[in-house]
């Protein structure tokens, strides 16, 4: 790793400058507990400093007008390209990171460079709307324009890719923006703006500091120059965010946590099908060690096949290759620190304690290779219900909890109580019953037959506690505009 890169963390007004508060914070690589660098925080006045520059970049108007439509896509372009020509220093500074195999950090760039082209060409078609008033003396147009200064801060557990499903659609509708990455996993996003900046954004059109989220994020949410705050992250942060922006009445958008259903069916589990419906349920929850907000964590299962659906997922859980991400061997990383291993271990014992049974995991590997990581072994807690805190909240590690149902109306029943509602996948090989779930299910995205692919030109979002507002799609970009209604009399 290039620790050059990381000595000027903090971008200001296109200037990389040091973080001024006089305090850092070690970077830890989770595979080996091991310091990768050591970067500067901002301080509150650089967050100032930074959203200063980006409402100059804004209110100068050179990077919001309408006329900078194509300049403005072929930013996004360039830094595609940057991306594509840096993918694998880039993949291998997200897997020191994030802990998650390279494999997935590759597929994390891939995405990124998808959705910088996906929101280039979106925003180079028309988005105004002509109303028919009846008059033909009058023209009446709603346009779009950019919704101003954007604050964009991402979680941990994808902080390149999360921060490429704001940073795209913001630029492209001409916002400018201030990147404040989790303090967990600050580094990718240093390449990225560093890409974007190559890719020729102007000055003060993409700032980035660092530092906690009491402080620095809060100074930033608090700002008054700030016209927008998007946000993905826990669900407590997103409250705290939207008290901060109230008194404001700045704009929010949330993506926040899930607790996501995974039904099978019998017919889902049968011997043609069965192998297949249990490798989605390994990667649903398993994947990135299910430090995913998406994650099928609750795997509700019909009772006639329940015993060979979960004996074959404890089996197959049982043979997960854990790894440093850098090693090609490895199937799952660590978690990313030792405190998030320990909230996840509390889920666990607090799970037993209330009567689940523990067929797999349940602890930290022993293996001496692993034992300097976080490393966590892939746990599956049977014979759940409802009112179990592992059932309702958001562990965000490698747990499947196991519920099971007789009939279809109880399985859909299950799967919708939570008060989250992001993400659920449903296995059925009956498409009637398969399309009546799918219209059932409270949650913003439902995968049949599958779990977990995603594509840019469709929307993702929460249901209720999940979050306000939709990121990708044709919604993710209007996230970052205001519409305007024209009226002309000729
Ligand atoms: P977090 O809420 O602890 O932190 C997220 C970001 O918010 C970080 O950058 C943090 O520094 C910042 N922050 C914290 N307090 C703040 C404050 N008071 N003001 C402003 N910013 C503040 O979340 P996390 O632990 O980094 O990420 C995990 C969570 O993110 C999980 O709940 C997960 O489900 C969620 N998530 C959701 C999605 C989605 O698309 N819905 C995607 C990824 C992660």
């Amino acid at each position: 790793m290039d620790h050059a890169e990381f000595a000027r963390p903090v971008l200001i007004d296109g200037l990389w400058r040091t973080g001024e508060s006089g305090r850092s914070r070690p970077v830890i690589d989770p595979a080996t507990g091991q310091t990768l660098v050591v970067l500067d925080d901002a301080s509150t006045n650089d967050a100032r400093a930074a959203v200063r520059a980006a409402r100059r970049a804004f209110d100068d108007g050179t990077w919001s007008a309408v006329s900078a439509q194509a300049e403005r896509c072929a930013v996004l372009r360039r830094t595609a390209d940057v991306l594509l020509r840096d993918r694998e220093t880039i993949a291998e500074v997200e897997t020191l990171d994030t802990g998650k195999t390279l494999a997935e950090a590759r597929i994390d760039v891939a995405d990124v460079v998808a959705v910088l082209r996906y929101y280039a060409d979106l925003a180079e078609r028309p988005g105004d709307r002509v109303v028919d008033v009846g008059d033909p003396a009058v023209l009446s147009r709603v346009v779009r324009e950019p919704a101003g200064v954007c604050v964009a801060i991402a979680p941990w557990n994808y902080p390149l890719l999360q921060m490429s499903w704001k940073v795209a659609p913001a630029l492209a509708a001409g916002c400018t923006t201030v990147l404040k990455p989790s303090e967990v996993t600050p580094l990718s996003t240093v390449l990225f703006a560093r890409a974007l900046q190559e890719a020729g954004a102007p000055a003060g059109v993409v700032n980035l500091v660092h530092g906690s989220g009491a402080e620095v994020g809060a100074a930033l949410t608090a700002d008054p120059d700030v016209d927008l705050v998007s946000f993905t992250g826990g669900a407590a942060t997103g409250t705290t965010i939207l008290q901060a922006t109230a008194p404001l009445l700045t704009r929010v958008a949330l993506e926040l946590g899930g607790k996501n259903p995974h039904v099978v069916f019998a017919d889902a589990a049968g011997p043609d099908r069965l192998d297949a419906t249990v490798d989605r349920v390994l990667t649903g929850v398993f994947l990135h060690s299910g430090q995913v907000c998406s994650a099928g964590t609750r795997l509700i299962v019909e009772e006639s096949v329940a015993d060979r659906v979960v004996d074959e997922v404890v089996r197959r859980a049982e043979a997960i290759v854990l790894g440093p991400g850098l090693e090609p061997s490895s199937e799952a990383g660590p978690l990313v620190s030792t405190a998030h291993r320990e909230a996840v271990q509390r889920y666990v014992d607090g799970a037993i304690a209330e009567g689940a049974v523990l067929r797999c995991g349940g602890e930290a590997p022993t293996d001496p290779r692993l034992v300097a990581g976080s490393f966590y072994r892939p746990t599956v807690l049977d014979r759940c219900d409802r009112e179990m805190t592992v059932v309702r909240e958001e562990t965000f590690g490698p747990v499947l909890t196991v519920e099971r149902f007789v009939d279809e109306a109880e399985a859909l029943r299950l799967a919708n109580d939570t008060r989250y509602g992001l993400a659920a996948g449903v296995a059925a090989a009956d498409p009637s019953r398969a399309e009546r779930m799918a219209r059932g299910l409270r949650h913003g995205t439902v995968w049949v037959n599958d779990f977990g692919p995603y594509t840019p030109a469709a929307e993702w979002g929460g249901f209720g506690r999940s979050g306000h507002g939709r990121e990708l799609g044709p919604s993710g970009l209007h996230e970052y505009q205001q519409l305007k209604h024209v009226w002309t009399h000729s």
